[in-house]
């Protein structure tokens, strides 16, 4: 069964965006998964379409309300898609909550404009808020796309070569290895001579202890949930790092 994404929105216009492109566009012809949009200003009311209005208790901008976001709720089927609603109040967006979708039906986007939703349509449709990150950003349009590119890019069939994302930056709890290319050499810098060793047993030790080496200098927090990071020798991460 194909994935399906549906993104409420009042800029349809913003999608397909980067989804229409490489991988994913092709994943999409291939029938691994479908978009469709749902227009917001459809659901709006009165003559000029209104989505919007002042905050209760005052203070600056505008609130989506409740029964318009509603009602283009529950224009879609009914199923059992969870409803995301990025936001920067949500739990942190990560690579293990993108996995967790793949196994999924698919999932709805409510892309959030302006000061955001009614609270009472979030408890009500039991959304979910998920943030992209500690930031604020104009609309939940970009957040939606992100995640759920994050999202498909790990469902087999989708990225041309899956060991790619298995292996890459999150997926063992560790950030990635350095990467290089042709030429050897290049403004006076040389690829790691045991990159070209042909010695694969090499290359996966240093590829390791890069990633260690990179997650504890840069990352302290991903460092301290690996499984016996902290207690490793502190020898193991240091002197190989650059
Ligand atoms: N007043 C809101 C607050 O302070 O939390 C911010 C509203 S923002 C200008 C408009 C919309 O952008 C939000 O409703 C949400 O959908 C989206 N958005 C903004 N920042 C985001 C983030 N870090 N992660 C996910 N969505 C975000």
């Amino acid at each position: 069964m194909s994935f399906r994404a549906s993104f409420i929105t009042l800029y349809p216009e913003a999608f397909p965006g980067p989804l229409g492109v490489s991988i994913l566009d092709r994943a999409r012809e291939d029938g691994l998964w479908s978009l469709d949009l749902v227009e917001l200003r459809d659901f709006g009311l009165g003559k000029h379409r209104q989505v919007d209005e002042k905050p209760a208790g005052g203070g600056a901008g505008l609130v989506l309300r409740p029964d318009v976001a509603a009602a283009a709720i529950d224009s879609l089927p009914k199923d059992n898609r969870p409803i995301i609603y990025p936001s920067p109040r949500g739990v942190p967006f990560s690579q293990e909550i993108a996995q967790n979708w793949t196994s999924g039906e698919g999932i709805v986007f409510f892309c959030g404009r302006f000061e955001g939703l009614d609270e009472r349509v979030i408890e009500a449709r039991n959304m979910i808020e998920v943030s992209l990150g500690d930031y604020v950003l104009a609309g939940g349009e970009v957040a939606a796309m992100a995640m759920l590119e994050a999202t498909l890019r790990l469902m087999p069939g989708v990225a041309g070569n899956h060991a790619s994302v298995e292996d890459e930056s999150f997926s063992g709890g560790l950030l990635e290895y350095p990467q290089y290319t042709l030429p050897r050499l290049w403004e006076g810098r040389e690829t790691p001579s045991v990159l070209t060793s042909g010695d694969h047993k090499r290359v996966d030790e240093w590829r390791n202890q890069q990633s260690k080496a990179l997650t504890k200098a840069r990352r302290p927090d991903l460092w301290a949930a690996f499984p016996h990071g902290p207690e490793l020798r502190a020898s193991e991460t240091d002197d190989e790092h650059d």
